[in-house]
Order: structure tokens, then C-alpha cells, then sequence
């Protein structure tokens, strides 16, 4: 059985791997070259579980990152780990072909039977029985295969910073008056902080200064100026506006979508991650138990809608304290750039 991942993010590395522990060995095309690195951390919430501890890391990234609000049996709700160190332990024993970009996908009727890749050595195909797009929030895949979905830019952009400085308690969170976050992680590499603002753009965000920035969010959230002494330039600040995806469907004949391909979430959710490896784990049962791989979507989307539909009807306002706010004027130490 041929199975060909489009991606090689989160998503499609746990796919990789939970097919891997099925004796099923997929390839991974990834866009991108293969020293590419990934800065920052993440907070890995708890149900990217237990996909990890199926693939054999949930150890593994417990004990390398930062737990955060660990329960009375001790599970942290959330861990704080660099991104890279999780690609980099989900890359192992992989086939991922770099530099591959999906251009394409190749058709028997109605069904897909492979696809087609923008290489630097020329196009290459590739015939599968089930193409994977986990090609991330703008997925090609899901065009390519006619699979409808609604792309919005999601209601608040997000200006974090990142910080050297290890700080004593890895999680910090502050509500705005409309009930958007400021929050604050630590991870292995130092400490991260983002602030909910208003969709303003890079140029406009950036423009006050690391200083300035520095001063408001210490305000909002005092519990992080420890972290935000390591703040020297703006080259640490990353301003970002993200789109949310919704489609009716998550598969198409010989194709499955999983992660930001099938369903991106405001990120204020903190949650897209831990959905991506579910949607991957569910996806790897159903491929496996499938008498054609090439319909195992429909069984995967059966199973795995019930449990990601809450999360995007709620989106990012289920992360606010206040989640019906009524919009108006923010306060204004709360207002980004300051008046
Ligand atoms: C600002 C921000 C903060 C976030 N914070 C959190 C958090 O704290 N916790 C959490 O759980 N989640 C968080 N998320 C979500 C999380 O980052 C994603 O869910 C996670 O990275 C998995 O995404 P993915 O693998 O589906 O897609 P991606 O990570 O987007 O991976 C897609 C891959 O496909 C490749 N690709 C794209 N097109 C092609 C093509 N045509 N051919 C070949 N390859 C292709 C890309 O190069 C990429 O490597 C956050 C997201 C954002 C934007």
C-alpha cells in the first residue's frame, strides 16, 4: 500500500510515523529544503497525547520541554518545547524527499492514484493509493482535489516576542477587557510572550519599538518582565495575522486532508497542533483497518469530526474569559500602538 504525505509539518511527520508503527511505510514530499529550521517554541497541549505516546515520544518531548499546570496525577495540560525539537524527533527513520512541491494530482476517473512534483531536478510523479494533503492552511492538495473550503483571517493578529531568559514559572496568562489574551511560556530555549492586538499589519505593529513594546506588555501582564529584560531589539518581535480554515469535507476519493489543511483555528485557541496529531492518528487506524486505503478518508472523517467540530465552532473566542465581549474602545494601556 502506497501512502504519499504532502507536507512534512506536524501533522504529516506523526502521520509518517503512526503508519510507520503499522508496517506501512509512507513517503513525505516537503516543499521546503531539508536544513530548514523552525524558531520558537509551542505549547503542545494534552491532546497531542496520545498520538505521542503511540509513536513512542510522549517522553521523550515531556521531559525535553517545559510542562506547564501539570494535574494532580501529574500530566502537564501543556507543554513548552521548541518546534524544531519536535520536528526534528517526529523526522526519524522518515522517507521525506525535500525540496518536492506538489503541483498536481494524477486521476483514474474520478479518483486520485498519485500526484505530480515540482522538483530541482524536473517534475516527478508519484503514483499512490491515498494521497495525504497535510500541506498546511493554504493547502494545494485540497484545491487540487476540489474539496471547497472557507479561508478567513482570523479576528486578532498576534505581536509576541522571544526572549533568552529562562523564567521560573513556565506559564503566565492575563485577560485584555474584551477578554483576549496576553500570555507568556517558557520553553527550554528562554521564554515567549504574545499580545491579542487589533489587525493592524507588520509595519504599523512594529513601528512603536521593542522598547515601548516592552513597557506596554509588562504592564498588561507584570509577571512577565523577567523575560522581557531579554528583549534588545525588534528583531524579536514577530507580528502575525493568521487564516482559519473550515471545509465540508476532509476527503475526496484516493485523498484525506489532515491538521491546517482540513481545519485551521484561530491560533489564539492554542490548539491546532494538538488536533493535527489526533487528526493523523485517526487517520493511520483508518488507513489501516481500510480494504481500499484510497477510501480510508471517509472512515478517518467519520470518526474524527465529533471531536474537532467543538473546537472550531468555538474558534479562538473559547480561549477569552469573555468570549461575547462586546467590541469597543480598548482601555488605553491596553491599545496597540499606544495612542
Ligand atoms: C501564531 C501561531 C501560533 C500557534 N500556536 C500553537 C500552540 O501554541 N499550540 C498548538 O497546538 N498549535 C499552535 N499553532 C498551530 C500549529 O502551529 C499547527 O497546527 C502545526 O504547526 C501543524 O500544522 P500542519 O502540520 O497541519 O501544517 P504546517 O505546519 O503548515 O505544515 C505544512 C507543511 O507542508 C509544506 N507544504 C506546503 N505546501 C506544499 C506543497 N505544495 N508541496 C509540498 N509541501 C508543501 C510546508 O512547507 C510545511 O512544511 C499555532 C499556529 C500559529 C500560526
Amino acid at each position: 500500500m502506497q501512502v504519499t504525505i504532502v507536507g512534512g509539518g506536524m501533522a504529516g511527520l506523526v502521520l509518517a510515523r503512526a503508519l510507520a508503527g503499522r508496517g506501512i511505510t509512507p513517503t513525505v514530499l516537503e516543499a521546503a529544503p531539508g536544513d530548514r529550521t523552525i524558531p520558537g517554541p509551542i505549547m503542545l497541549p494534552y491532546q497531542a497525547y496520545d498520538a505521542l505516546r503511540e509513536i513512542g515520544l510522549y517522553e521523550t518531548i515531556r521531559s525535553a520541554g517545559r510542562e506547564i499546570a501539570p494535574a494532580a496525577d501529574g500530566t502537564p495540560v501543556a507543554i513548552g518545547i521548541g518546534r524544531q525539537f519536535i520536528i526534528d524527533q517526529l523526522r526519524e527513520g522518515v522517507r521525506i524527499e525535500h525540496l518536492h512541491r506538489v503541483i498536481d494530482l494524477l486521476r483514474d476517473g474520478e479518483r486520485v492514484v498519485g500526484l505530480r512534483a515540482a522538483t530541482p531536478a524536473g517534475e516527478r510523479d508519484f503514483s499512490a493509493d491515498l494521497v495525504v494533503g497535510a500541506d498546511g492552511a493554504h493547502s494545494n492538495v485540497r484545491g487540487l482535489a476540489g474539496i471547497s473550503a472557507t479561508l478567513s483571517a482570523a479576528p486578532t493578529a498576534s505581536l509576541s516576542f522571544r526572549s533568552p531568559v529562562m523564567i521560573e514559572e513556565p506559564f503566565a496568562m492575563a485577560y485584555q477587557s474584551d477578554g483576549r489574551q496576553v500570555g507568556l511560556l517558557g520553553w527550554p530555549g528562554g521564554a515567549a510572550g504574545w499580545w491579542q492586538i487589533d489587525r493592524i499589519g507588520r509595519d504599523a505593529a512594529l513601528a512603536p519599538g521593542y522598547e515601548a513594546y516592552c513597557a506596554g506588555f509588562a504592564r498588561l501582564l507584570p509577571a512577565a518582565a523577567p523575560a522581557l529584560t531579554g528583549v534588545r531589539s525588534d528583531e524579536q518581535l514577530i507580528y502575525r495575522e493568521a487564516t482559519e480554515v473550515r471545509c465540508e469535507q476532509w476527503w475526496a476519493p484516493g485523498v484525506a486532508l489532515i491538521g491546517e489543511a482540513a481545519h485551521a483555528i484561530d491560533p489564539e485557541a492554542g490548539i491546532g497542533a494538538g488536533l493535527g496529531f489526533g487528526d493523523a492518528q485517526a487517520l493511520a487506524v483508518a488507513v489501516a483497518q481500510a480494504p481500499d486505503a484510497g477510501l480510508a478518508g471517509e472512515t478517518y472523517e467519520h470518526w474524527r469530526r465529533p471531536a474537532v467540530a467543538p473546537y472550531e465552532h468555538v474558534g479562538g473566542a473559547g480561549a477569552r474569559l469573555i468570549p461575547d465581549a462586546p467590541a469597543g474602545e480598548r482601555p488605553a494601556h491596553e491599545r496597540w500602538p499606544p495612542a
